[in-house]
């Protein structure tokens, strides 16, 4: 008799239910219909078409757009017992061949397939012989031009499509959710009518976290203190960044590793991989790492820089917690980054074929993202709404998991400061940045003030004993509330706003400030749990015997860990302590290959384990 949905979620992949989304997904799909998911990183995109493909008669081609992304993908299914396989770039001539060949004869249920191999001589005679049901399109915003993933070869799905005997089901699935990507999909790809689902953007697991350190270097170590067994991702801004990090890192101890561009192909490949198979815990990189990495376990993300924009942040700091437990995403605030930032977007090449005016529209619109960016980090409102509302989502104003919503403010009148740096705005007629302003006002003998003249402006060393920091914190405030606006272009000079004269004219400015005390609280906190022993009936001791036995068949199997069994999995044996196969069965994430393959080495670990 034919295995139903749910019969093949637990016997492949050891999972009792359906998360919210899938099941209408995989409902639509096995209805004969196209379907489109937009759901946010680690939501569970790949069994919307696992499973199906599984239940269809034919064979799902799925189009993916990394090489390494399909070769984690196909080790999984391979360790479930699902026969797949990838055909890209990085097999032989004579891999491929026989993968063409073993695909022609059936042996596959699910084939990877790299864009770029869509439409060449080889590929488009295998698939002649060949029923295929589904072909799905994973990471479909690379379609689109409006992304930062847009691979030309994408185009090719539709001609592929097209041209193939019989028109199979089209799914696609992305993480990005914007109106001109969304849009871009449906056309470019040609869906019929599909199902489409919108899932929740918020990530309930994830604790969000802004802090403005004095040293950020320190603010690294202290956390790391706590949770440098952990698998961590450490996000810079430039190499420069990224290589002082880990060098300091690599100082203390640290099981650290990197990645950035300027590093050679081999090198980046071997750490990515040092890292996915926690050789080394804490990776520090730039954005150029993480697109394509699955890997579930990592238990936080440091920004040690403010990135570009909310798109980028969310997606980076998202790549915690895929395995649902509880992780944290960390940005450390430095003014520095609005200007790295901002000479980035000066420094942007006009891309191919655009105009001017669109040219400098882009990098307009960059501006405002970077703006926006800038603003989470001074808001005191609930950061995960903050996040959520600018992708157009609406949640509670309080999440009680983020810093802001954890911090208790208190109102501090901050008149006077105010006074003094509008004043200094308005009497230097609008010529200068933020920092100059604050420097001025501060009474800074600095060459680059004294130069400017800026000491004989009469507001010069008004504000002298007030801090440096309590001056930008100021100053900050007034920009986001409309007293003062900070010009676009190079320069980015402050100017005054019809709100200026209000506080000139002497109506009070009042400001939300971390109450002192509570604020020693939080840099003292007392060792917090472990986030996988959130849960309180989880033993630490046992849970590491466990992770030792996983890193053990690994390195056996040459795998990643997370792929024997995610962290959430050993959680779950940890609290349940199966005795046998049956007890073994009802762990989340234990499958019976899996269970044939690990069941009974996992199940003496618990049993020799004497609690
Ligand atoms: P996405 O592609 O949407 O970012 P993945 O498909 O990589 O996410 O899935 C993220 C994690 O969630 C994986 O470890 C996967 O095994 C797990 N997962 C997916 N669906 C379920 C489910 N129904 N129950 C439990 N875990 C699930
Ligand atoms: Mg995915």
């Amino acid at each position: 008799m034919a295995m139903t949905k749910l019969e093949a979620l637990k016997k492949y992949f050891g999972y009792d239910s359906f998360r919210p989304g899938q099941e209408m997904l995989v409902d639509g799909i096995l209805e004969g219909r196209d379907v489109f998911g937009i759901m946010p990183t680690g939501a569970g995109k790949s069994l919307c078409y696992q499973i199906p493909a599984l239940l269809l008669p034919g064979i799902t081609l799925v189009i993916s757009p990394l090489i390494s992304l399909m070769k984690d993908q196909v080790t999984t299914l391979n360790q479930a017992g699902i026969h797949a396989a990838y055909l890209n770039s990085s097999l032989t001539l004579g891999q491929f061949r026989t993968a063409l060949k073993y695909m022609a004869q059936g042996r596959y249920k699910i084939v990877y397939v790299a864009p770029e191999r869509l439409l060449t001589e080889s590929f488009l005679e295998a698939v002649s012989h060949v029923d295929i049901s589904m072909v799905s399109v994973d990471e479909a915003h690379c379609i689109s031009q409006w992304g930062q993933d847009f691979r030309p070869s994408y185009l090719h799905i539709r001609a592929f499509v097209d041209g193939l005997n019989r028109r199979p089901v089209l799914s696609a699935f992305t993480a990005t959710a914007t109106k001109e990507v969304k849009e871009d999909i449906l056309a470019l790809l040609n869906l019929n009518d599909p199902v489409m689902l919108t899932t929740g953007f918020d990530r309930k697991n994830l604790k969000f976290i802004v802090q403005h350190p004095a040293d950020r270097m320190k603010t690294v170590l202290a956390y790391l203190k706590d949770h440098g067994t952990e698998c961590g991702i450490i996000y810079c801004l430039t190499r420069k960044n990224v290589d002082e990090v880990w060098e300091t890192l690599l100082q203390h101890g640290y099981p650290a590793t990197r990645y950035h561009a300027g590093l050679g192909d081999e090198e980046r490949r071997q750490n990515q991989e040092d890292f996915l198979f926690d050789r080394r815990q804490i990776m520090v990189a730039t954005n150029a790492f993480g697109m394509g990495i699955d890997k579930s376990n990592v238990r936080y993300v440091i920004h040690y820089n403010m990135p570009k924009n909310i798109e980028s942040y969310y997606q980076e700091a998202g790549r915690a917690g895929r395995d649902g437990l509880d992780s944290e995403c960390i940005l450390l605030y430095g003014g520095q980054d609005v200007v790295t930032n901002q000479f980035f977007i000066d420094q942007m090449e006009q891309p191919e074929g655009a105009d001017p005016e669109t040219a400098q529209l882009i990098k307009e619109r960059e501006r405002e993202r970077l703006k926006k960016m800038t603003f989470y980090c001074f808001t005191h409102e609930c950061l995960r709404e903050y996040i959520l509302r600018y992708f157009g989502e609406y949640g509670s104003n309080y999440c009680g998991n983020c810093s802001n919503c954890l911090t208790q403010f208190e109102e501090v009148d901050v008149t006077d400061l105010a006074k003094a740096l509008i004043g200094c705005v308005k009497e230097s007629r609008w010529h200068y940045g933020m920092m100059m302003i604050v420097d001025t006002v501060h009474g800074s003998k600095a060459a680059k003030v004294l130069k400017a003249g800026m000491d004989r402006n009469p507001w010069y060393g008004s504000c002298e004993n007030a801090p440096v920091y309590q001056l930008r914190q100021v100053m900050n405030h007034l920009v986001l509330e409309g007293y003062l606006h900070l010009a676009d272009g190079e320069y980015r000079t402050v100017e005054l706003t019809e709100r200026s004269e209000e506080v000139l004219n002497g109506s009070s400015v009042v400001m939300k400030a971390a109450k002192k005390q509570q604020k020693a609280e939080t840099e003292s906190k007392p060792k917090k749990k472990t986030a996988v022993l959130g849960e309180e009936d989880i033993d630490r001791d046992l849970f590491e015997k466990l992770r030792a036995l996983r890193l053990r068949i690994a390195k056996e199997e040459k795998v990643p860990p997370y792929i024997v069994f995610s962290d959430k999995t050993l959680a779950h044996m940890c609290q349940l302590r199966p005795q046998n196969r049956e007890a073994m069965l009802e762990v989340s994430g234990v499958g019976e290959l899996k269970y044939e393959k690990y069941g009974e080495r996992f199940l003496e670990c618990i049993q020799d384990w004497k609690g």
